[in-house]
């Protein structure tokens, strides 16, 4: 099926067709001072995504040290997608965009010696890390791609 989101205000729409290829919650400190808490997101190539709207963009160093790009609406401030350089050509989009199509159900959680206490382990969770551990297994399910078209 094909799945859609947008921000606040309207200016900025999206849709990809496939299921996302990982969801998961990062818990370094990064995530806690952009987000305010922890990241709640999907993992999915860059390509698959078609947006509508302009996007601003902020660069940062992530927890893992490498850079990330912070993709968000420029009227309305509304976060769409981080982009890792680590891990081109995957984006990881905030899961709370999609109106509810997708109850997200994180299985890895990243950075977990930082998790807030407030914060409890989602029941779907079957993987967790101390630091980023997402850059071998995505890796992994990049090289399976061409199954999903
Ligand atoms: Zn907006
Ligand atoms: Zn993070």
């Amino acid at each position: 099926m094909d799945y859609s989101g947008s921000c606040l205000c309207g200016s900025v729409k999206f849709s990809f067709p496939f299921d996302p290829m990982l969801q998961f919650k990062c818990h370094c400190k990064v995530c806690q001072k952009v987000f305010g808490n922890s990241l709640h997101a999907l993992a999915m190539p860059l390509d698959e995504l078609t947006l509508h709207g302009d996007l601003s963009r902020n660069t940062v160093t992530g927890g893992s040290g490498s850079d990330l790009h912070y993709n968000f609406c420029p009227k309305c401030g509304t976060f769409i997608f981080n982009k890792p350089d680590l891990l081109d050509p995957m984006i990881y989009m905030l899961a709370g965009l999609l109106h509810g199509q997708i109850e997200f159900s994180p299985t890895v959680e990243l950075w977990i010696r930082d998790k807030p206490n407030s914060m409890p382990e989602a029941p779907t969770t079957v993987a967790t890390f101390d630091d980023n551990g997402t850059a071998e297994r995505l890796t992994e399910m990049l090289e399976n791609l061409d199954q999903r078209s």
